[in-house]
């Protein structure tokens, strides 16, 4: 699918202009929820800082230059323009926030190979896409919208192809594996939510959702419907009843999983051992409503 050039910021629409704000969720912490909701607490009630995580840094450090590698004349957007982005982008990364080199003080972790293994991701990329003959629409779109409920809903979209023919395609990269059962839900979920937002804003269902997996070159494809966002839109409703009822009655159950391998709050968690910190005084169970959601988190990515 070719793109053209399309607005790079959205607005909420009609149907919304009247709701009451009520909350703000992102697919990402949805997603925190669905999977664990003690580790929803821990990062959008506690606000808990995280150590920076080497596999969600490396998706970030990907992402940015495969957004990056657009800004290239078509023709030169090859493997080696790729690879020789990702110095200079790793510097910006790091200048922004410095504390993502920290992860490179223990000597555990070897930088040139960490950094050898996102440009083996890029690779994997080009067999996947020939980015030589797609133009984005979007790059990192910032998409908000607020359901009648009051529910806001918001995300970023890693990219967004507009065919000649208006056909809208979501795509999502990441640098994990293509999911198990137990993931596949978790990463459509996603989807399906940046796909409900593009539609309550432009009105218009996207053609196809994909997801490009740079950990084994798979690509996962998925054509939503009408029916198909309204039952995600009951989900996220549903959901946010639930994140709602966990700050009522202060329960915030922890879901063991595979995520637990990467979860940095392990020592806090009784699963174990740990014992979580008293609940701040504080009745909105939403995120910030004045602070950009995280464009990535741990776990988003593997
Ligand atoms: S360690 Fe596992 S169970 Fe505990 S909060 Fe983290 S994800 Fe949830």
């Amino acid at each position: 699918m070719t793109t053209t050039e399309a607005d790079s910021v959205t607005q909420d629409t009609d149907h919304d202009d009247q709701a009451t704000v009520i909350g703000t969720l992102s697919p990402s912490r949805a997603g925190d929820f669905m999977t664990c909701p003690l580790l929803y607490r821990f990062r959008v009630i506690d606000r808990i800082p995280e150590r920076p995580a080497p596999a969600a840094v490396r998706g970030t450090l990907v992402h940015a230059v495969l957004e990056r590698l657009f800004d290239l004349p078509a023709g030169d957007r090859t493997v080696a323009a790729a690879r020789e982005l990702v110095g200079p982008q790793w510097e910006r990364l790091v200048a922004e926030t410095p504390e993502l080199a920290t992860m490179f003080d223990d000597d555990v972790l070897d930088q040139g190979e960490w950094l050898a293994q996102a440009g083996r991701l890029l690779e994997v990329y080009f067999t996947l896409e020939d980015p030589r003959r797609l133009e984005p629409a979007e790059r990192e779109l910032y998409v908000e919208t607020v359901l009648s409920s009051g529910l806001r809903l918001r995300g970023y979209v890693d990219r967004l192809d507009v065919a000649p023919t208006g056909e809208v395609r979501v795509v999502d990269y990441k640098t994990g594996t293509a999911p198990r059962a137990e993931f596949e839900r978790r990463a459509l979920f996603q989807m399906k939510f940046y796909a409900l937002v593009l539609w309550r804003l432009r009105g218009t269902v996207p053609r196809q959702l994909q997801l490009v997996y740079l950990g084994n070159g798979e690509l996962l494809r998925y054509t939503p419907d009408e029916a198909d966002l309204l039952a995600t839109e009951r989900m996220v409703e549903a959901l946010w009843r639930a994140i709602k009822r966990a700050m009522e009655t202060g329960e915030w159950r922890h879901r063991p999983s595979r995520i637990c391998e990467w979860c940095d709050h392990k020592r806090r968690c009784p699963e174990f051992g740990g014992t979580p910190p008293p609940l701040p005084d504080i009745t909105d169970p939403g995120e910030p409503a004045d602070a950009p959601p995280p464009a990535r988190a741990l776990a988003d990515d593997v």
